[in-house]
Formats: C-alpha cells, structure tokens, sequence
C-alpha cells in the first residue's frame, strides 16, 4: 500500500522552485526505504532550519521538527542521542547551515555523528530576497552586494569532508531520479552524511541555465564524492 507522506498544508514555494523537486525525490526515497523494510517509518525524523528549505517539514506527513536559524544540526544530534535507533534526517539551507550555523556541522561531521544532512543549495538567502551567503559565488549581485559580492564561497562538500563527513555526495535538484538515489544511498549510510543538493532559486537568482551547462560539461562532481565506515559519535557514546 502507497505510503500517504503529503500533508494538507498549502505549498507556498513559488511556482517552479526546484524545493518541490527535492521534496518529490525525498518522498519517493522514503517510500522505497520503508517498501524495502529498511527502516520503519515512525522511526523516521525530519528536521528543518529556517529559509525557504524550512517548509519542507510542513509537507511532510512524518514525524518532523522545525529548528531556529542555523540550529538543525544541534537538534538533531540531540534527537540521535536521546533514541539512536532513529533516522534523523535534517534539511537546511547554504545561509541557514553554512552562514548561520556553520560551526555545528563542522563539528557534527569531525565527530561522525549518524545523521543525514541534505543541504538546499540555492547560493542565496532567498526567504529574505536575496543577500549573499558563505556558499555565493563571487561577484553576485543581491541586496546586500549591489555592486556583487567580494568574498570567495566555500566548496560546501570539501568543507565537510575535510572536517571528517564519512560521506559526502552532490546532487542537481533538476534530477529527481538521482537525488533520490542519493538520498538513499545517504539514508542507509552509518555516520555523518551531507548532501549538497543544488538548488537555483528561480525568484531572486535563476542559475539554471548555468549550472545544467556545467553538468553536461562534466564541470560539476556529482554523486557519492566520498564514503567510508568509521564508528559513530553515538557508538562511542
Ligand atoms: Fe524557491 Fe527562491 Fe521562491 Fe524561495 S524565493 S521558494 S528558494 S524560488
């Protein structure tokens, strides 16, 4: 029997956000993890920061938990540690998680904590129309850099391999096929596991056009860019 996992809450992304398509693929994902009695799904928990990715969590009929800004990482770790037989599974943005908050998932992924990252690549604060993050590219014009932004982005999954993520992959909102596959691949992975989901918001900085010429030029890893076991923060716990 089909899982029911969408709610009656009215979907205010705009029309044609890649954020719908980041939801279908984690729906279907979970569908299949449950169909294959991988994981039951009220031991599934899904969390959310504050941005446009934030809503996700209203859309979901889960067990679910909207955080502040730049804490989703502190409140899953906490949900993990309280009842470790549970999948916490967290969404966040570039501003919420890697201008905000970066300090947590730093230290989330040099502990190896068994959680699930999916970041909401949109390279924008978008849910406040449109200022610069950590993970903008230089020379972006926004609201708050009208003559563009002078600082170098961060490479968001570098970062966190480099702080000790036991899997780091990349995906391209535009794919829904493979973000699932990701997703999957991430949800059945012991340890830290980010997944930099590229996400264009078509309102305040449309980079569609960009980043499909990048993928079919091959410029963009995507897919498991690293994976390896090590014991979790909760094992040694
Ligand atoms: Fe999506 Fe951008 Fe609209 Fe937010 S502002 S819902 S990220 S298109």
């Amino acid at each position: 029997m089909a899982l029911k996992l969408s709610t009656n809450a009215r979907i205010t992304w705009c029309p044609g956000c890649p954020n719908g398509a980041i939801l279908v693929a984690f729906r279907q994902a979970v569908e299949e993890l449950v169909e294959q009695g991988k994981v039951r799904l009220e031991n599934i928990v899904a969390l959310s920061g504050i941005g446009c990715h934030g809503k996700i969590t209203d859309y979901l009929n889960l067990n679910s938990f909207t955080s502040l800004h730049g804490r989703v990482i502190p409140t899953m770790t906490g949900v993990k540690c309280a009842n470790p037989d549970l999948l916490v599974i967290g969404f966040s943005g570039d501003g919420d998680s890697f201008s905000e908050g970066l300090d947590h998932l730093l230290h989330a992924a040099r502990r190896n904590s068994d959680i699930k990252l999916f970041l909401h690549n949109n390279q924008i604060f978008a849910l406040t129309t449109g200022q610069v993050t950590a993970l903008s590219p230089k020379g972006m014009k926004g609201k708050s850099t009208p003559l563009g932004s002078i600082e170098e982005p961060f490479d968001a999954c570098s970062l966190v391999k480099q702080a000790g993520a036991t899997f780091v992959a990349r995906a391209y909102a535009g794919d829904i096929v493979k973000t699932k596959e990701v997703m999957l691949a991430a949800m059945t992975h012991k340890g830290f596991a980010l997944v930099e989901i590229i996400q264009p918001c078509i309102t305040f900085f449309d980079t569609r056009d960009y980043w499909q010429e990048q993928i079919k030029a091959g410029k963009v890893p995507l897919g498991i860019i690293h994976q390896e076991t090590k014991p979790t923060f909760e094992e040694f716990l």
